[in-house]
């Protein structure tokens, strides 16, 4: 794998409903860590969520981390799809369905991608409250790349039944 020089700080969300979620969360955070030409920098806490789109499901948690990263952002699309293979992933057709791990790149420096397999910042991000509030925890300054401000999109986006579960050592 070609190594940029460049460290780029990324975030990521993750999020998980079936077979134990928080167990899925811990074990993909461990999997974070191996990441290669990778640091991780931070946690958020883990979040209990409500699902999104059909509701017949188990409620989500969810949670953000914070990573050093020399991949390209396609590269870490690909180590990211390959932590859910690993953690049973299944692709199904319907939309927001059920599943053991979602890990999205929320944002990747200051930098907007538009291709046919990563949009970034993650086109969710400004509206879910699950992504805005562990990530406020990890990064209370932070600004998109278009210049909005994360304090800003808290308040325009209500709890909707977000709990904070644990701090993740816990
Ligand atoms: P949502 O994208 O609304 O959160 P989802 O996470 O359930 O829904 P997936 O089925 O996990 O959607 O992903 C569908 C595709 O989204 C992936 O195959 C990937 O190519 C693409 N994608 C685009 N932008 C991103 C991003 N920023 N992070 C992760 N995947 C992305
Ligand atoms: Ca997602
Ligand atoms: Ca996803």
């Amino acid at each position: 794998m070609p190594e940029q020089v460049t460290e780029h700080n990324v975030y990521v969300g993750l999020g998980a409903n079936l077979a134990n979620p928080l167990t899925q969360l811990h074990s993909a955070v461990a999997a974070l860590r191996q990441l290669p030409h990778s640091r991780l920098l931070a946690v958020s806490g883990f979040y209990g969520s409500k699902p999104m789109g059909p509701q017949d499901q188990p409620d989500y948690v969810n949670a953000v981390a914070k990573l050093a990263t020399k991949l390209l952002p396609i590269e870490l699309l690909d180590a990211l799809q390959q932590i859910e293979q690993q953690h049973g992933r299944q692709r199904k057709a319907q939309r927001w369905g059920a599943r053991t791990l979602d890990l999205d790149i929320l944002l990747y420096a200051n930098h907007t991608i538009s291709s046919e397999r990563l949009i970034v910042p993650h086109y969710g991000l400004t509206q879910r409250e699950f992504v805005l509030y562990p990530l406020a925890e990890i990064a209370p300054q932070l600004q998109l790349p278009c210049g909005t401000s994360l304090q800003v999109l808290l308040s325009q986006v209500p709890l909707n039944g977000l709990e904070k579960l644990s701090n993740t050592c816990s």
